[in-house]
């Protein structure tokens, strides 16, 4: 493909896009590699009531610790994930990462329901749900302590198929979550015949619904519609003490954001949640 075709029928080659197909090609190439060695890693964000401020979970998110370009974000490599095939290892990866972890809090004592995040893709593949059944199974949990954040996108571009993996999951007694409502397709019809859990309201619209009258009239009407089908309105991006209020005012259930926490290493989420219970005692 980097070769541009000209009027003539010459192929003229594009050194510019060989040069972008070449960095992709790496790129795509070390990160399966980093799926099969394990450099992928997990931090974990806390997610509380926005009433009393009890923690209620938290959301597992992707790292890479990539050999010399350091710290990698999800944001440049999920995508590189889902365009090469790469999003259903590296989300079984996830689940598996995170559900070691969540046995590791039980085994200690604190019971800490996991929210991960799932590639489109996966929603397209009918063994999806065998594949999350196995991993539940394998780390001998309750699938209720397992969350599954899926955007709207995955179930648009193929929803017949994506209603039946998610019929799928949640049979399996998982529960599941609309990521970054709101954003991107806006179309909410398939919320009548799809049992989802929760609904996260897009932190673009959170953050600064205190300063913009726009942004707080979508919270209250994204608020209102969660309530209206029975969801639990999840705000991501709350990152200070005004907009938690505002959202427990406007009947938001649970808040996440830097205000409650940064997302953490595996290592400091206990001693987070010991300081945090000692401080409400
Ligand atoms: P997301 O699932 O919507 O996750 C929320 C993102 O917002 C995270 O970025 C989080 O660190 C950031 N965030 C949390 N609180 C605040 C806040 O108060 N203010 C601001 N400005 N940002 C906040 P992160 O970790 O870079 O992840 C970005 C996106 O990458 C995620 O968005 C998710 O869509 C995707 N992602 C991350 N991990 C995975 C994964 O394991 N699998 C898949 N498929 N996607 C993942
Ligand atoms: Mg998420
Ligand atoms: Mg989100
Ligand atoms: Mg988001």
């Amino acid at each position: 493909y980097a070769a541009k075709r000209e009027k003539s029928g010459v192929a003229v080659y594009d050194a510019r896009l060989h040069e972008r197909g070449a960095a992709h090609l790496t790129a795509v190439t070390e990160l399966r590699h980093a799926i099969d060695r394990g450099e992928l890693f997990l931090h974990y964000q806390p997610k509380a009531l926005a009433n009393t401020g009890a923690v209620c979970g938290v959301e597992a998110l992707a790292r890479w610790q990539h050999p010399t370009r350091g710290l990698v974000r999800p944001d440049e490599f999920i995508p590189i994930a889902e365009e090469n095939g790469l999003i259903e290892p590296l989300t079984r990866y996830v689940i598996d990462a995170a559900l070691r972890q969540c046995r590791v809090w039980q085994d200690a004592g604190w019971e800490v329901p996991v929210s991960v995040n799932v590639g489109a893709a996966c929603l397209h593949h009918t063994e999806f749900p065998g594949d999350v059944a196995d991993l539940i199974k394998r780390h001998g949990l309750p699938a209720r302590l397992l969350t599954l954040e899926i955007t709207e996108s995955a179930i648009i571009s193929d929803p017949d198929r994506a209603v039946e993996v998610l019929r799928g999951l949640t049979e399996l007694g998982v529960r599941l979550s609309i990521d970054d409502f709101g954003t991107g397709y806006s179309s909410i019809s398939y919320l009548r015949n799809m049992r989802v859990h929760e609904m996260k309201l897009d932190r673009s619209f959170v953050t600064h619904m205190c300063t913009d009258a726009g942004d707080s009239a979508i919270v209250h009407a994204l608020v209102a519609l969660a309530r209206n089908f029975g969801l639990q309105a999840v705000a991501e991006g709350v990152e200070d003490q005004d907009t938690w209020t505002a959202l427990a005012e406007a009947g938001c259930d649970v808040v996440q954001g830097y205000f409650l926490s940064e997302p953490l290493p595996a290592e400091e989420v206990v001693s987070w949640l010991g300081d945090r219970a000692a401080a409400h005692a």
